[in-house]
């Protein structure tokens, strides 16, 4: 049995154990710099670029490279990049009210969406404008019994010719595998040939550069992701972002402002830069939260407990499961996190109601930008089977201290 004064020593021998991990992460965020530099370099990014509009924001050249740099960096045919995106589950429903229509049929590949989905969907809630309110009709593909793709179900229903097939890359708050680029690419493949005008929609939050590829390169048609994540490389301040075929994207643009403008105004209000400046970290900050989760799940192995994945898995998105066992294990994880954070440290995370969950949740969060996800967090439902959901760390050496925090609470 380790005790908490075992966490440094352990740490170390952990360091020694996942070192070529660490370096093929290394190697990834070299790979995907590239790719975001030359786009830059190709697309000419200029400091003029950076000036700030307001009012309509007619002719914002920051903000039209910005979203050209975008698309080359997800190798789409266009993107849609805005500060005034608000959120993740805010770009998702711009694309899916962007392209969906009344009959429409949506089908989810992956079981169902994200809990934010719900009510945009219409599963949760009547009348407060939702997809269903608007005739579009939802169904979905459940995963098998190992949480993969069914794929024999999905051949099926794609018979039907649905007008979206909707893919959630990350796992987020599930306890299923992410779906890995190799298989998003089988899916596309299955739909280019089943049902062709079957429009491929990714949720691409917490994926982007955790592989060498994006969906848009294995033939998604439309991604969608959030700016407070990965892709906003911890400078964007808020945002989202549409990449994909240049039709969709432009179609989205119509649903975000208004049928006519689309996306030819929207002030940047100074955030251009930020936003270039995210896109720029993004590969690297995102690797340093990968390594995070690599640390981390090979810290808690070695203490015993289950993780998902484990830490010389495959990764294709940022976030770590811990089983801890214990409500009050789940508690002392998230107060460690929380102690060691540069912001907001002093803080003593308690569960607490949240709208849309059975149970009280427990969150750890000190971040320079509100609710930001790929700075260092934690959070957990506070039932069996006792996951904590970890993801983030902007700086590797500094995440780990809170990993370790973790660890010796937990163990103490
Ligand atoms: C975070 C997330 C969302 C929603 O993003 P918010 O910015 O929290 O609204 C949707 N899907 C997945 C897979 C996510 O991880």
């Amino acid at each position: 049995m380790f005790t908490s004064n075992d966490v440094e020593k352990l740490a170390l021998e952990i360091e020694e154990s996942i070192e070529n991990v660490l370096l093929d992460i290394d190697k990834m965020a070299r790979i995907n710099s590239r790719k975001v530099h030359s786009a830059f370099i190709k697309n000419g990014v200029s400091d003029t670029h950076f000036v700030s509009t307001s009012g309509y924001g007619y002719d914002d050249r920051g903000r039209e490279v910005l979203d050209c740099v975008f698309a080359d960096v997800f190798k789409s045919e266009a993107a849609l990049v805005r500060h005034f995106m608000l959120s993740g589950t805010h770009a998702l429903t711009v694309s899916l009210f962007g392209i969906l229509r009344p009959n429409d049929v949506m089908l989810s590949l992956a079981g169902k969406p994200y809990d934010t989905l719900d009510a945009v969907i219409g599963l949760s809630s009547k009348g407060s404008g939702s997809l269903r309110d608007f005739g579009v009709i939802y169904s979905e593909v459940a995963l098998d019994s190992d949480g993969r793709l069914d794929f024999v179900t999905i051949e099926n229903e794609l018979r039907k010719q649905p007008k979206m097939a909707y893919l959630q890359r990350s796992r987020g708050y599930d306890t299923r595998p992410s779906i890995m680029i190799d298989e998003i690419e089988k899916v596309a493949v299955l739909i280019k040939k089943i049902s062709p005008n079957t429009i491929f929609f990714v949720d691409n939050c917490y994926g982007e550069f955790v592989e060498e590829k994006e969906p848009c390169e294995v033939g998604a048609d439309l991604i969608a992701g959030s700016l407070i994540k990965n892709a906003g490389g911890s400078f964007a301040e808020s945002g989202g972002y549409i990449a994909g075929r240049k039709d969709l994207v432009e179609m989205c643009a119509q649903r975000l402002t208004a049928p006519g403008l689309g996306s030819e105004v929207g002030a940047s209000l100074g955030q251009n830069k930020s936003l270039f400046r995210g896109i720029y970290f993004a590969p690297s900050i995102t690797a340093n939260a990968a390594k995070t989760a690599v640390f981390a799940a090979a810290m808690f192995e070695k203490l015993g407990f289950e993780t998902s994945p484990s830490w010389n898995d495959k990764r294709t998105d940022i976030v770590q499961q811990i089983y801890l066992k214990s409500a009050k294990n789940l508690c002392a994880f998230c107060e460690g996190i929380q102690a060691m954070s540069a912001i907001d440290s002093f803080v003593t995370p308690t569960p607490a109601y949240m709208p849309g969950y059975t149970s009280d949740v427990i969150m750890a969060a000190g971040a320079f930008v509100s609710g930001s996800s790929i700075e260092l967090s934690a959070d957990a439902p506070l039932r069996e089977p006792y996951c904590v959901y970890m993801q983030g760390g902007i700086i590797y050496d500094n995440a780990v201290l809170g990993v370790m925090e973790a660890a010796k609470r937990v163990l103490s």
